[in-house]
C-alpha cells in the first residue's frame, strides 16, 4: 500500500523512479499522481497533426500511410521513414540505424495505429519526429502490456519530456494508483456540501477516466482540494497574525504627523482619507496590521505610507520602507526627505521640534555612508529607514521596529516580508503592503489572502487624463516619423519624454546588431514569414544612438536600464527629474513607482512584447503632472492578430482593473503569482483565478469555517498532513531560489 508522501522508488522501482525524478522532478506517489494528462486521446480517434508545432514534444495517436527504407548514405546502416496519417496531415517519423531494419519496417505496415511521441521538427518543409518512441494499438497486435494499457476507451496524454514518454509515465501511474491507500484530507461535511468525490476517486478519475463525466468529477474535486489547502494555509496565516502582539501606536495630536498634515500642499482624496482613517486606527491596535493597500499609479498611496509611518514615529517606533529597486529606493528617500523638510532633520540646523531622520540603505552605499545609515537605523535616530533588499540583511537593526511598508510586493515573497518582520524584536510590526497593479479579486484572495484590503480608486483632483494610441509601424511607416515629431514638439514645449524599449543591447560596433545601415532597425520587418530572418526586439542602447543621430538629433538624450552600475542610473534618474535631459530611452527600469510630473509622453517600441498591465504601469509614468499625457504603443504586429487587440485594449481604457483581468486571461497563472510565489504556482495546477472565482470563494469561506473552528487541525490529520507538505514545500522552493 503506497501513501502520498511515499518515494516513488518504493513504488515503481529504482529505474522508473530515477526517469520520473531526471525528466521530470517528480518524486513522491503524490507528485507522480499530480502530473495530470495534458489531455486524452479517445481510442480510435486520431490526433489532428495540424495542430502540432516545432519544438514539442508530443504524443500523436496516427495510423502508417506508408513506410520505405533506404541506405544511410555515407556510413553504413539504413534509414526508415513511415508517414503517419490523421487522415488528413502527415507526419514523417524517421528512424536511423547502423543496421536493417526489416523487422520495424513489418511493424510499421500501413495501416497499423499506434502513439507516436517524440519532438517535433520541420524537415525540407515537411513535419516530422525524429526517432520517436512508439507503441503500437493495433486489434491483432496482442503484445500483452499495450492491450492492458489501452483497454480503456480514453488514453491520457502526459506532458512529456525527452527522457520519458506518455505512456510509461501512464504505465507509473496505474502501478501507483492499484496500490494507493490514502486517507481523504477534505473534510466529508464540506465535500458533502459542495458535491465533491473521495480524493482517491477523483485521483482515478483524472488519471484512467472511463468517459468524459469521469474527468468533469475529478477535475471537479482536484481544483476545490488546490483551493482550499491554500485557503486553509491562509486562513491560518491571518488567524496566527491575530494571535501575535504588537506593540499599538496610536495617533497622538501635536506630532509629525500633524504637521506633515499642515506642510501637504493639496487636500487628500475621499480615498486617501478612508485609508488612512483605517490605517491609523489598525495601528493602535495591540495585535499587527496586515494590510494591502491598492490603487492605480498616480493614485497617491505613497503619501498614505508616509502618514502612517509618521503616526508610527510619533508613537515611539521606526517605520522601514522596502522598496523593489534601487531607483525606486532613491526617488522615495528623496521625495519623503523634501516632503518632510525640517521635519526631517533632527540634529541639524533648521530641523523642527520633534524632528526625525530618514535613512536610506541601499546595496550601492559606500561603506561610511553605509555604516552612518546602520547606526542610525540600530539606535533609532532615523525614524524612517528607506531601502531594498539590503535592508533586509542581518547586520540591520532597528531600535524598534514599529511599521514594514512593502511598496510593489509582488516582487517580494512572504518570506521576506518575514525576513524584515523579524527585526521587531518580540513583538510584530503593523504591515502595509502597497502595490500598483491592480488585483482582481480571486488574485488577491489567492496570492494575498492572509492580508486585509483598501483600495483607492479615484485619481487626486486635477490630474491630467493619458490618451493612448497605437502606433502601426510596419503599415504605416510614416506614423513613425510623426511619433518623433511629436517627442521633439514636446521637448519643444519643455515637457519630456520616455522612450521604452524591450532589450538593453550591446551598443556602439561591435554590438548585437547587425545594423550597417542607417535606419535599419527601424525598418526590419519583424516578420514570421519563413525565410525572413526575423529582427530582435528593438534595444536601449541602439535605439539611442539611432535617435541620437537622427530623428531627435539637437535633443539631450540619456539611456536608463538595469545593466548600469546603481550610482549611474540614479545620476540619470535625478538628472531626468531635475529637467536636464529631454529624452529618457528606457528599459522597463521604470515601470514602477517613478514620479516625474514633468514627463508627459511615452513612447513604447515593440509595445507587443509587453503585457497588458505592464504597459498600462509604464504608461502610468505619464499624466502625472498639470499636463494631459500621451503614450504612443508602437508595434509591428499584424492588424488582425492577438498583440495587436491586446494593445487595442490597452489604448482603449485606463480601467485598470479591467485591464488586470484580460492580463490574467492571457498568461498563465504562475506568471500572474508571480516568482516570489513560487510554492503556490506549483500548487495551481487545475485552477485558474478567474473562471474559479466562485469555487475559491467556496473554498474560502469553507476554510474559514474550519480553522476558526479548529485552528490546528487536530481533528482533520490528513488535511494537517497535506497541509505540512505543501508548507514544506513552499519553504524548500524558497531556500532553493535565495
Ligand atoms: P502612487 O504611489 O499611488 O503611484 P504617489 O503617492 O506617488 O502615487 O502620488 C503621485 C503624485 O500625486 C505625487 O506627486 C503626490 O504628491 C501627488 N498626490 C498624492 N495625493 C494627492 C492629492 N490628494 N491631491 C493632489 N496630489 C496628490
Ligand atoms: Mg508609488
Amino acid at each position: 500500500m503506497a501513501i502520498l508522501e511515499d518515494p516513488l522508488r518504493l513504488v515503481v522501482g529504482d529505474k522508473a523512479a530515477k526517469t520520473l525524478d531526471r525528466a521530470l522532478e517528480l518524486r513522491t506517489v503524490g507528485d507522480l499522481l499530480r502530473h495530470y494528462p495534458r489531455r486524452y486521446e479517445t481510442r480510435g480517434e486520431l490526433t489532428d497533426l495540424a495542430s502540432l508545432r516545432d519544438g514539442e514534444y508530443v504524443t500523436v495517436q496516427a495510423e502508417v500511410a506508408r513506410v520505405t527504407s533506404r541506405p544511410w548514405r555515407g556510413r553504413r546502416g539504413s534509414i526508415l521513414e513511415a508517414t503517419v496519417t490523421d487522415g488528413h496531415g502527415m507526419l514523417v517519423l524517421t528512424f536511423f540505424s547502423r543496421g536493417r531494419q526489416d523487422w520495424r519496417e513489418k511493424q510499421l505496415a500501413p495501416g497499423t495505429r499506434g502513439l507516436f511521441s517524440g519532438q517535433v521538427s520541420t524537415f525540407r518543409g515537411k513535419r516530422q519526429l525524429a526517432h520517436p518512441e512508439y507503441e503500437l494499438l493495433d486489434e491483432d497486435d496482442d503484445a500483452a502490456h499495450a492491450a492492458a494499457e489501452y483497454a480503456a476507451e480514453m488514453i491520457p496524454v502526459y506532458p512529456a519530456a525527452k527522457e520519458i514518454t506518455s505512456w510509461q509515465i501512464a504505465r507509473s501511474v496505474r502501478i501507483v494508483l492499484d496500490v494507493l491507500d490514502i486517507a481523504d484530507p477534505m473534510p466529508r461535511a464540506i465535500r458533502d456540501r459542495h458535491g465533491l468525490c473521495g480524493l482517491a476517486d477523483a485521483l482515478r478519475g483524472i488519471h484512467r477516466p472511463i468517459d468524459w463525466a469521469d474527468v468533469g468529477r475529478a477535475t471537479k474535486r482536484l481544483k476545490w482540494d488546490e483551493a482550499f489547502l491554500l485557503q486553509v494555509v491562509l486562513a491560518q496565516r491571518r488567524l496566527a497574525a491575530t494571535a501575535y502582539n504588537a506593540t499599538p501606536r496610536p495617533r497622538s495630536a501635536g506630532g509629525l504627523l500633524d504637521a506633515y498634515d499642515a506642510r501637504l500642499p493639496f487636500e487628500l482624496t475621499v480615498g486617501q482619507d478612508l485609508a488612512g482613517a483605517t490605517i491609523g486606527d489598525e495601528l493602535a491596535l495591540d495585535h499587527p496590521m496586515h494590510r494591502l493597500l491598492q490603487g492605480e499609479v498616480g493614485s497617491g498611496k505613497t503619501v498614505i505610507a508616509v502618514r502612517a509611518m509618521l503616526q508610527v514615529v510619533d508613537a515611539g517606533g521606526q517605520a522601514a520602507l522596502l522598496a523593489p529597486t534601487e531607483v525606486l529606493a532613491q526617488q522615495h528617500f528623496r521625495s519623503i526627505t523634501e516632503q518632510l523638510g525640517p521635519l526631517a532633520q533632527a540634529g541639524e540646523l533648521g530641523g523642527a521640534e520633534h524632528a526625525t531622520r530618514v535613512a536610506l540603505l541601499t546595496g550601492s552605499l559606500g561603506a561610511a555612508a553605509r555604516r552612518r545609515a546602520l547606526l542610525e537605523a540600530a539606535s533609532g535616530t532615523a525614524g524612517i529607514v528607506i531601502g531594498t533588499h539590503a535592508l533586509l540583511e542581518e547586520q540591520v537593526q532597528f531600535a524598534g521596529l514599529g511599521l514594514v511598508v512593502i511598496d510593489e510586493q509582488h516582487r517580494f515573497g512572504v518570506e521576506q516580508r518575514d525576513a524584515l518582520r523579524a527585526k521587531a524584536g518580540d513583538g510584530r510590526p503593523h504591515v502595509l503592503v502597497m502595490t500598483a497593479t491592480p488585483i482582481p479579486r480571486t488574485v488577491a484572495m489567492t496570492v494575498f489572502g492572509d492580508l486585509e484590503m483598501s483600495t483607492l480608486t479615484e485619481l487626486p483632483a486635477g490630474r491630467s487624463p493619458i490618451i493612448t494610441h497605437v502606433v502601426p509601424a510596419a503599415e504605416k511607416p510614416h506614423y513613425l516619423e510623426r511619433v518623433w515629431e511629436r517627442l521633439r514638439e514636446e521637448a519643444g514645449r519643455g515637457r519630456q519624454c520616455y522612450v521604452v524599449c524591450p532589450r538593453i543591447g550591446e551598443g556602439g560596433p561591435g554590438g548585437d546588431e547587425a545594423s550597417g545601415e542607417e535606419g535599419s532597425l527601424l525598418g526590419a520587418p519583424l516578420s514570421d514569414e519563413p525565410g525572413d530572418v526575423a529582427r530582435p526586439p528593438l534595444a536601449v542602447l541602439d535605439l539611442a544612438a539611432e535617435l541620437e543621430r537622427g530623428p531627435l538629433a539637437g535633443l539631450r538624450l540619456a539611456v536608463l536600464h538595469g545593466r548600469l552600475p546603481p550610482d549611474e542610473k540614479d545620476r540619470v534618474m535625478l538628472a531626468f527629474a531635475a529637467g536636464s535631459v529631454d529624452v529618457l530611452v528606457t528599459t522597463t527600469v521604470v515601470e514602477v513607482g517613478v514620479d516625474v510630473p514633468n514627463a508627459t509622453a511615452m513612447v513604447i517600441m515593440d509595445a507587443e512584447r509587453f503585457g497588458v498591465s505592464q504597459l498600462h504601469q509604464l504608461r502610468g509614468r505619464v499624466g502625472r503632472g498639470s499636463h494631459e499625457g500621451l503614450c504612443l504603443l508602437v508595434t509591428e504586429a499584424e492588424p488582425d492578430g492577438k498583440s495587436r487587440q491586446r494593445l487595442d485594449a490597452v489604448a482603449a481604457t485606463l480601467d485598470g482593473f479591467k485591464l488586470s483581468r484580460l492580463d490574467l486571461e492571457q498568461r498563465r497563472e504562475g506568471d500572474v503569482l508571480g516568482a516570489a510565489q513560487a510554492g503556490r504556482r506549483s500548487s495551481l495546477k487545475l485552477l485558474t483565478l478567474l473562471k474559479d472565482e466562485d469555487l475559491i470563494g467556496d473554498a474560502r469561506r469553507e476554510a474559514q469555517q474550519l480553522v476558526e473552528a479548529d485552528p490546528a487541525l487536530a481533528g482533520q490529520p490528513a488535511l494537517a498532513a497535506a497541509v505540512r507538505v505543501m508548507l514544506d514545500r513552499e519553504r524548500a522552493e524558497y531556500l532553493e531560489k535565495a
